[in-house]
């Protein structure tokens, strides 16, 4: 049986039920107190005026009075009942019409339709139960767009290197290129730009799902610093880069997963490395902030515009493509340093003056209690 059925059969019992009360309740109590009235009227006029209650007409007068009662009961229960009926479809209809619309348009959402919305009527449990639906469904609507974005994403970064591996293969076959270290070494580049996209996508796909497992332990955030400086060292020296620690005498105690902290660093530096010019000076510095460990990288290089500095952030995205690409860079980077620091209660954040000004990452992490 459909809501609006029971709703209307509940509203109509809840009438029968009160119009039976009265009923019974007129009937049974009308008589009584209308001989009860008609004695006191006679003992008042006296016995010539009205007639002592045992006489014929007092009996007459109480039984067309029952009669009249009654019917007027009768048909004021069916008027009741009725009008009960007529209002009770409407009510009904009002109250299940929003509840068959979300039924409707969760089936269009269920079928793929993700821009199905719901008009909210009212302000009460109804009309909230709508803007949460619709809530959902835009909820929905997004993640359907990231998920196709997220595929034309991952389809164009492979096109590029594979287009090129087969561009190598085909001058081989054709004798355009001759078979050589030069010529072994790009296709052997693009595979490895490959590689190191797939790598990336399921290292993002675990940062991003909710089984992401942390191995954390208390360790001082300026060792985990001194790790990832030591490791790029090198590399900030073939590129004349000189790379600055700034670190507190006092130790900062963080609870967090080492492997995972170094990751992000080293994404950090290895940006800053980048995309600042040979002769200039990467600072990274550690200090107390709050209950926080404050963490910054700071860069004289490109510097990042004002609506950059947010979509760094997103899966794929990069601010010059091609010099990204140029050096493998798939811009997944930022996205799994962000997912590794939320992962620890922490933020990631970016800071810059403009193009050209250089840059600054931050991340803070909970300094362990
Ligand atoms: P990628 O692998 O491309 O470096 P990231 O996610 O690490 O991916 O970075 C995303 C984009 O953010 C980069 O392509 C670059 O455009 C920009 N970016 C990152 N770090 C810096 C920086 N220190 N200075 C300027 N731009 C930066």
């Amino acid at each position: 049986m459909s809501l609006g059925w029971k709703l209307f059969i509940s509203y109509v019992i809840v009438v029968i039920v009160g119009a039976a009360v009265l009923v019974v309740s007129t009937a049974s109590l009308g008589p009584v107190t209308f001989s009860q009235h008609l004695q006191s009227m006679s003992a008042m006029m006296g016995s010539s005026m009205m007639m002592d209650p045992s006489t014929q007409l007092q009996a007459d007068l109480d039984a067309n009075f029952r009669q009249a009662l009654n019917e007027t009961l009768l048909f004021a229960a069916l008027a009741a009942t009725v009008a009960a009926g007529i209002v009770s479809v409407y009510i009904s209809r009002r109250i299940v019409k929003p509840i068959q619309e979300t039924v409707r348009a969760s089936e269009r959402i269920a079928d793929g339709h993700y821009q199905e919305r719901l008009t909210v009527y009212s302000a009460d449990e109804l009309g909230e139960l709508t803007q949460s639906f619709n809530r959902m469904a835009a909820a929905l609507a997004e993640i359907e767009t990231m998920r196709q974005q997220l595929i034309a994403d991952i389809s164009h970064e492979l096109k590029t290197p594979l287009a090129g591996i087969q561009a190598y293969m085909e001058g081989l076959q054709d004798g355009v290129m001759q078979p050589g270290p030069e010529t072994y070494q790009q296709v052997q580049m693009e595979a490895a730009r490959l590689q190191r996209l797939v790598r990336d996508l399921q290292e993002l796909s675990r940062a991003e799902s909710e089984q992401f497992v942390l191995n954390p332990t208390t360790s001082d955030a300026s060792d985990l610093i001194r790790a990832a400086a030591n490791w790029l060292r090198p590399q900030f020296q073939d590129g004349d880069i000189e790379l600055h620690i700034n670190l507190p005498v006092r130790p900062i105690i963080v609870l967090a997963d080492p492997d995972r902290i170094r990751q992000v660093l080293l994404n950090l530096l290895g940006n800053a490395l980048q995309y600042t010019p040979s002769g200039g000076k990467v600072t990274v510095t550690l200090q107390q902030k709050d209950r926080q460990a404050l963490f910054s990288v700071q860069d004289p290089g490109i510097g990042l515009a004002d609506e950059d500095l947010k979509r760094i952030f997103q899966r794929f995205y990069r601010v010059d493509k091609s010099r990204a690409r140029a050096s493998g860079g798939s811009g997944i980077g930022l996205t799994i340093s962000q997912a590794i620091i939320r992962a620890h209660n922490g933020s990631l954040w970016a800071e810059s003056d403009g193009p050209g000004q250089g840059s600054t990452f931050f991340f803070s992490l909970p300094i362990a209690t």
